[in-house]
């Protein structure tokens, strides 16, 4: 390619890279609020879509305790049932299931993976989605279904909050307390606390001194801007409406604010890159000639396409198979490609939005592996509205006053703030994702023992932790999938097997054997790619540890290379449970081998 300019076109590309990263490593950049302790700010956590209703705390001795009743809760719950277990009992703080399908009812929320790949259990459902990509609204009634097809909710406890879970040597059950006063003594305890279940505010300063409305995209308030995720905010019709935060929420939510505020100012860190989605109905011959299996077919396709594997066609044919695959899978070509992929979406807000100098905020100046891309047909086009007002702050806002957000000493008054600011996913380690103290055998808690990295066999299993099951999620020695609910159903076929292996062996105890576990960490560590020096050059983002690569703990990492080895970990998962000879566990109660 040298001769023509490219690589000197690479090379100036990658110096406003490197000055665009420069900008945004300031001190203080991933500064969170306490939410959870800080008095004055746990209203953000309260539900704003279901009142909490008093009810006498529980005592039971249920078979399984499952905590968390968004994706992976539900579809383990459902699993379980098929495996004959009678007495489930899911807890989650929310007020039903959904996960972060339940919590996240901000307006123009979709799911911006295929809807017929996202929305798990479709076959066992008979359900076929109403658009490609789904609604929030629609994801949350299709876990609604499913949990009302396998009878979950009869049992759950919402707003319910574990506080503690310990394991009972004696009883060899766990015991899970609440903060409703419940005591539950379960023989299996599975965490489906999720990854976005943390959501995060930022310190601003001056933030709590704000007099308007402020709330996070986590809790959307109808209350005050009426209207749902769906339909019209009316009452925003005369109100001045500040946005921050630009990442796959803020894309979703400027839009209908665009449409229903009297004016939006939107405060962007950091542009995100903004692709295709290219939404459309279900076409109605699309179950027609669909056979028994189609679902899993379809995501093995479009993980093979991900993971650059070769198929005949490309089923999904979206953003996430071109350029995100392209990206992944150029290996050497990678800059290149990455630099094509980056300046198509440049280019794309050049031609979407009108006014020049927002256009030249709006583009994205990094590599596309650097941050989760974003895809939306009427983000960029809300700023060619003249209510919608674009405010880029590489550097953070400066403060908020009571009146506003203030930006390089500019004051913008508002009536409501949104904070779009996120969660904390992938590197936040599970303990504390988690929430709650889980104790193990000689009450060493799950927080000691991955104090220095995840371990666990299939990212799901911990020795000193028997009969609990974590459901896997990217960063804790499982894999990653673009589609999570196909981690998540994996993960819920390896619990439901598990159990109906131990329950048909009479098997009451289970812990995992230390060499299992320790071959597990060492091939874990053995097949590590260290991207450091790539994410280095990164914009910060919570994928390079907000600019601090180096911090990152390889044992925090995926079984196998890179992203993990999808279809080798599943063979594993499967060909285990078929064996059904609980290998890597002792066992207590029941017999190891047939
Ligand atoms: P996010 O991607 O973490 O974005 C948070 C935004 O807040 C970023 O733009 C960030 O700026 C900004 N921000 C944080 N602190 C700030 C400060 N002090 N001043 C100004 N701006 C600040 O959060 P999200 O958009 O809620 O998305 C979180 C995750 O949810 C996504 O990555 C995705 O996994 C998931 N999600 C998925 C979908 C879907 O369709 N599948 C939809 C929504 C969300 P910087 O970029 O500079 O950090």
């Amino acid at each position: 390619m040298s001769g023509d300019g490219h690589d000197e076109d690479l090379e100036a590309v990658q110096a406003r890279y490197d000055q665009e990263r420069e900008r945004r490593l300031v001190p203080g950049r991933s500064d969170i609020v306490d939410v959870h302790h800080d008095d004055r700010f746990t209203r953000y956590l309260a539900d704003p879509f279901i009142p909490m209703v008093e009810r006498e705390p529980v005592e039971d001795d249920p078979d399984v305790v499952i905590a968390g009743g968004g994706i992976a809760g539900v579809v383990a719950a459902a699993r379980l049932r098929e495996v004959g277990v009678e007495r489930i009992r899911i807890l989650d703080q929310a007020g039903g299931v959904g996960g972060t399908w339940y919590w996240n009812r901000y307006p123009g929320i979709m799911c911006d993976v295929e809807s017929y790949i996202y929305l798990p259990m479709l076959e066992e459902l008979g359900y076929v989605p109403r658009d490609r990509y789904a609604s929030g609204g629609e994801i949350r009634s299709h876990l609604e279904a499913i949990a009302e097809k396998y009878d979950l909710t009869r049992e759950a406890l919402f707003h319910t909050g574990v506080e503690t879970a310990t394991w009972d040597e004696d009883d060899g059950r766990w015991v899970v307390e609440t903060d409703r006063g419940d005591v539950l003594r379960s023989r299996y305890y599975v965490l489906a606390t999720g990854i976005l279940n943390l959501l995060k505010l930022p310190v601003i300063e001056g933030m709590d001194t704000f007099a308007g409305r402020s709330f996070h995209a986590a809790r959307w308030d109808y209350g005050y801007t009426a209207g749902g995720p769906d339909e019209p905010m009316t009452e925003l019709h005369d109100k001045t409406v500040a946005v921050i935060g630009t990442g796959a929420t803020g894309v979703q939510c400027v839009p209908p604010l665009g449409r229903d505020a009297e004016t939006v100012y939107v405060f962007q860190r950091t542009p995100s890159a903004v692709g295709v989605r290219g939404n459309r109905p279900t076409d109605p011959r699309f179950a027609d000639d669909l056979q028994p299996g189609w679902q899993e077919a379809r995501w093995d396709n479009f993980q093979a396409v991900v993971l650059g594997q070769p198929v005949e066609e490309d089923l999904v044919d979206d953003g996430w198979t071109h350029d995100y695959a392209a990206v992944f899978n150029a290996r050497s070509r990678g800059a290149d490609v990455d630099f094509q992929v980056m300046e198509a979406h440049r280019h794309r807000v050049e031609e979407i939005v009108e006014d020049p100098a927002t256009a030249e905020a709006l583009k994205p100046w990094y590599r596309y592996a650097c941050r989760r891309p974003c895809f939306h047909d009427e983000y960029l086009a809300s700023f060619n509205r003249p209510n919608v007002h674009h405010i880029a702050c590489p550097t953070g806002i400066d403060r908020i006053s009571e009146r506003g957000p203030v930006v390089d000493g500019v004051e913008y008054p508002v009536d409501c703030i949104v904070y779009a600011t996120g969660f904390e996913p992938e590197l936040t380690p599970l303990p504390r994702r988690v929430g709650h103290e889980v104790i193990g055998r000689g009450g060493i808690t799950l927080a000691e023992k991955w104090a220095d990295g995840a371990n666990g066999i299939f990212g799901m299993l911990t020795r000193g932790f028997p009969n609990l099951f974590i459901m896997p999620a990217p960063g804790q020695q499982a894999v990653v999938t673009v589609n999570y609910t196909q981690l998540a159903c994996l993960g819920a076929e390896l619990v439901a097997g598990a159990v109906d292996v131990l329950r048909r062996r009479g098997v009451a105890v289970f812990d995992v054997e230390a060499e299992a576990e320790k071959a597990w960490g060492d091939h874990v560590l053995a097949t590590h790619i260290d991207a450091t020096s790539f994410l280095a050059t990164c914009t910060p983002s919570r994928l390079n540890n907000e600019g601090h690569p180096e911090l990152m703990n390889p044992r925090n990492t995926n079984y196998g290379y890179g992203f993990g080895d999808w279809f080798a970990y599943r063979e594993l998962v499967r060909n285990w449970i078929a064996a059904g000879d609980l290998e890597w566990l002792e066992v207590d109660g029941g017999e190891q081998t047939p």
